[in-house]
């Protein structure tokens, strides 16, 4: 079994309800269960914190790409896994090429922090060990988890002119699940969805912003999926699930999301979920024990 739970459902525009993007995967269950957070978006750690996943949990942190609303919060998982932790515990951190650079750069803006609490804390004598992994198309290993129950990866996405950006795929006793990140309907999301039990996808009705009299916005519909063209990607690869998450703009409390359900549902005809932070999905899969 597979959990995909939306941390964070927002976007850039900060909204009072909806932290940053985020979705944590967590596969298996109980003391056995192995949690992947993707994109580190914010108020991240909040959210977690909500469903009894600490920094030190993390198998790993897997990022899309790199645009700020997708990594605001990444200081704060290095940080809090470096501070909550009493022994090194390397963070690995999965990412894009440019990935160690922004790591490296991240870790440069907390040194002073870092300094205060090594000095500080007798016990706490190492900064902060990040492993990060740059990729780009193929398998994912993790470092120290050759035989994790959990196989994972990416492929390359099209959100250009961000670039490079990938998807990840999560695979676990039979279990599969899509995370495409930002992107327009492209051949590596499609690879990664062949056959995939659950696609997790951001979304922008585009219906909506394309008459917002706002240059910037409309700059925005040419890098996105459309609930449409997310169903589209569903279809084609045979999943059972999409779960779409990044609503912009923002869906107001209270409201279902029916419309943006039934933009999907033209194009798709399994099980579309939509939902607040720390909506929940499990998955089962075809083959699972
Ligand atoms: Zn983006
Ligand atoms: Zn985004």
């Amino acid at each position: 079994m597979i959990a995909i739970t939306l941390l964070g459902t927002g976007s850039p525009i900060p909204s009072p309800d909806r932290a940053g993007p985020s979705t944590l995967i967590t596969a298996g269950s109980g003391t056995d269960a192995e949690h992947y957070l993707v994109d580190a978006g914010r108020g991240v750690l909040m959210r977690m914190a909500a469903v009894g996943v600490g920094a030190p949990n993390l198998a790993a942190v897997l990022i899309t790409h790199l645009h700020s609303d997708h990594i605001t919060d990444l200081n704060d998982v290095i940080t809090t896994r470096w501070v909550m932790t009493f022994e090194p515990t390397p963070l690995t951190v999965v990412g894009p090429v440019g990935t160690q650079a922004v790591v490296d750069h991240l870790l440069a803006s907390l040194g002073p922090d870092i300094a205060y609490r090594m000095a500080h804390h007798d016990d706490l004598d190492h900064p902060p060990p990040v492993t990060v992994v740059e990729v780009a198309d193929g398998p994912v290993e993790l470092p120290g988890h050759a035989d994790g129950a959990v196989r994972i990866r990416c492929a390359p996405t099209d959100h250009r002119p961000v670039e490079p950006s990938v998807g990840y795929r999560f695979d676990h006793a039979g279990a599969s699940v899509v995370a495409a990140g930002d992107t327009v309907p492209c051949d590596g999301l499609d690879e990664l969805c062949d056959g995939a039990d659950a696609l997790v996808h951001t979304v922008i009705r585009k219906d909506i912003i394309e008459n917002l009299p706002l240059q910037r916005m409309q700059d925005t519909l040419d890098y996105h999926s459309s609930p449409a063209e997310a169903a589209q990607t569903a279809a084609r690869g045979g999943v059972a699930t999409l779960v779409l998450t990044h609503y912009v703009p923002p869906i107001s409390p209270g409201d279902a999301g029916d419309d943006w359900r039934g933009l999907a549902a033209e194009h798709f005809d399994g099980t579309v979920e939509i939902g607040d932070d720390l909506h929940r999905v499990e998955v089962a899969g075809s083959g699972a024990l």
